[in-house]
């Protein structure tokens, strides 16, 4: 109905401010440079922006896939650019940048799944900005070892990979993942020895309570360090609808839960995205 898609007070977006956005925004203007946090007009950007964390996405701007909630394009994606590792890591030097996430569409259609541009944009990153942590946000290469072994060598701060759902409804928002594969994904970076591992689901998608505890269990099985949770908010009209508006009491219900379990860091709030508050997640 009508009335349960009626945004409540609490998910309303607020207006970036604060010196340091205004800078920045100027920056990304004059420069044209590419952040996620523009393109999706994320509701965190005077706080990110404002503590020196921004999000990157790389190997394009269309994916193979065509997960239910997300607006990026699906489709057949452009010819890589081999200057794009170069292209992001003056992008961060230009903004100054403390903390990058970097993030991509899946590349189902290359032959090593975008691993190899993935592994040459932290270096060059690193090499452009050695002062800069990273956040790897990563596909989960089809399960594929030597693809995620790219990543864990190149070793970032953070690997993050995000299950988006609970169990049962994985076929419905990311058709072509599997649940049981992205907790692989997350248990094997960590056996390989990378420092932080984090994951992300988003609510309201028409899940229980008990199968996000269910999955935060799976979570920490799977020795994953941060978790972070969030309200799903439908893209376009095109996309899953809002089941539900999960309150802020429920969000608290979860974290007090997921620190009980373990986690070093739990982020569980209506605007939460998976790249909040990133910086403090290295540690
Ligand atoms: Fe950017 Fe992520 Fe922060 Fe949003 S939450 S402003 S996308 S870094
Ligand atoms: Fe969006 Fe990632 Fe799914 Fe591609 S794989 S459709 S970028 S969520």
């Amino acid at each position: 109905s009508k009335e349960k898609n009626r945004k409540p007070n609490w998910v309303r977006v607020k207006l970036p401010t604060g010196k340091k956005y205004t800078q920045l925004r100027g920056l990304v203007d004059k420069y044209k440079l590419h952040t996620i946090c523009t393109s999706g007009s994320c509701p965190n950007m005077g706080e990110c922006w404002g503590e020196g964390t921004a999000t990157f996405m790389i190997l394009g701007n269309i994916c193979t896939r065509s997960c239910g909630f997300c607006g990026v394009k699906t489709g057949r994606p452009e010819a890589i650019d081999w200057e794009e590792p170069e292209k992001v890591a003056r992008s961060i030097k230009i903004m100054g940048i403390k903390h990058a996430v970097l993030t991509s569409v899946d590349r189902d259609d290359l032959k090593d799944m975008g691993s190899i541009i993935w592994a040459e944009t932290v270096l060059a990153v690193r090499r452009m900005n050695p002062q800069t942590t990273l956040e790897t946000l990563i596909p989960d290469f089809q399960g594929v070892e030597k693809h995620i072994d790219r990543i864990i060598k190149v070793s970032p701060e953070v690997v993050s990979h995000n299950m988006e759902t609970v169990k049962r409804l994985t076929r419905a928002v990311r058709i072509q993942a599997r649940y049981e594969r992205s907790l692989q994904v997350l248990k094997y970076l960590k056996k390989s020895g990378t420092n932080r591992t984090k994951s992300g689901i988003m609510l309201g998608l028409g899940e229980r309570e008990d199968e996000v505890i269910k999955t935060l269990e799976d979570l920490r099985l799977s020795d994953v360090d941060v978790v972070t949770l969030g309200q799903y908010l439908q893209p376009s009209k095109n996309h899953l609808p809002v089941e539900a508006f999960i309150t802020p009491k429920q969000f608290k219900i979860y974290e007090t839960i997921g620190k009980e379990m373990g986690f070093r860091h739990v982020e569980s709030g209506a605007l939460v995205r998976s790249s909040y508050k990133a910086k403090k997640h290295i540690l």
